[in-house]
């Protein structure tokens, strides 16, 4: 049996009939910027999460990065600020806080989460702290009363990148009475990329907020920083969503309860049959829910065993084998101690997880996981 990691066009097949129509209906309008299809999908979006606004952007690191440009611009952050964010992350969460000349301030992951342990902000906290970058990785909401409680006390911004983990929902409410990732906080941050559990067939993204200025603030950062015609209010840039991919993320948002769903089945096959010592399960919170965008096992055995499943057929990934302050580009921050976040990088491993594996997949990988880790020898 060969199971790849993910497979893309697997994961559109139950779609492409109505994808096809749609992508065919925005062809056929004469509209290829903007428009109703944009506008459809922002609305969607937007009722889906529980915001009141939604602005489709060209992707999650431009959403991340006009979210924390807006705040600038309506002087509720200044350059040179800092930000805290988890350092087990994906680059694009750092990035944007840099390049909107914030500071990034790397916090450490809690083992058993892999997400920002929310215990330890203190440790983090300066006079110039004025966010949190709550990343809701691998699709586990990292947002919880310690948290809300910290950015209280001490007047924080929440901003949250949602690139991994629309339709989670939180174990409280966010400041706005909902408890779905994407309305947790001040505002947050969604990614399309085809991977992402809800995938476009290109790059796309978007921003949510209850908040009308930072909406209408990142609106126009995206469009040239024009708030009217020929009327440009910021130095903004050209960061919109297309309508092709709006139209097919109008396909596929509805479905968003199923296609979590299904992650979820294949989430309990793996934790209810992977049963050596060797592995460390991923925590599963028992309140909220996790929408599993990524089902990350660890262990010590970690590139042997990805190198025995290998041979099995079966593809795996590492999310991430390099953390963000090892990367070349921010060497500036290697020398850190992130011991957690490091020990993560060594021993992670992403399995394969996606609407398209079907249980009998999922058993045969646990039981292969199983039978492998029971030849080495520890
Ligand atoms: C994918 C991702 C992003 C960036 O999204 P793009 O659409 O690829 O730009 C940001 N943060 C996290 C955690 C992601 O997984």
């Amino acid at each position: 049996m060969k199971i790849p990691f993910l497979n893309l066009l697997d994961a559109n097949i139950p779609y492409m009939q109505e994808i096809e129509e749609a992508v065919m209906r925005v062809l056929r309008s004469g509209r290829y910027v903007g428009g109703e299809e944009t506008e459809r999908f922002e609305q969607m979006l937007a009722k889906t999460t529980g915001t009141e606004y939604a602005v489709g952007v060209s992707n999650g690191l431009d959403a991340l990065r006009l979210i924390f440009k807006a705040y600038i611009e309506l002087g509720q952050l200044r350059p040179g600020d800092e930000v805290i964010v988890p350092a087990n992350t994906y680059i694009a969460s750092i990035l944007a806080v840099m390049d909107a000349g914030l500071t990034p301030v790397f916090a450490e992951p809690h083992p058993a989460t892999m997400n920002l342990d929310t215990t330890r902000l203190g440790e983090y906290l300066t006079e110039r702290t004025r966010a949190i970058l709550a990343v809701h990785l691998y699709g586990r909401p990292c947002y919880d009363q310690t948290m809300a409680d910290f950015a209280r006390r001490h007047d924080l911004l929440i901003v949250e990148d949602n690139a991994q983990a629309i339709g989670a929902k939180a174990p409280i409410s966010g400041i706005n009475g909902s408890s779905n990732t994407g309305a947790l906080g001040h505002a947050a941050a969604f990614s399309f990329y085809p991977t992402k559990n809800i995938g476009a067939m290109g790059d796309a993204g978007a921003v949510t907020t209850d908040d009308c200025e930072v909406a209408a603030a990142v609106r126009a950062l995206a469009n040239y920083g024009s708030d009217r015609r020929y009327h440009n209010i910021y130095i903004g840039g050209n960061c919109r969503l297309d309508p092709i991919q709006a139209a097919i993320l109008s396909v596929k948002l509805p479905h968003l309860a199923e296609e979590s769903a299904r992650r979820q089945k294949i989430a309990r096959i793996y934790r209810d049959n992977i049963s050596v010592p060797q592995v460390i399960l991923p925590d599963n919170p028992t309140e909220g829910s996790h929408v599993w965008h990524q089902f990350v096992i660890r262990t010590v055995h970690r590139d042997h065993l990805r190198q025995l499943l290998a041979e099995e057929g079966i593809g795996t990934d590492i999310h991430y084998a390099v953390p963000p302050h090892r990367q070349p580009a921010l060497s500036k921050y290697v020398a850190l101690h992130l011991p957690i976040t490091d020990s993560i990088a060594d021993t992670a491993i992403s399995l394969p997880i996606g609407s398209s594996l079907t249980d009998t997949e999922a058993a045969h990988v646990a039981s292969i996981i199983n039978r492998k880790l029971l030849t080495i020898v520890n």
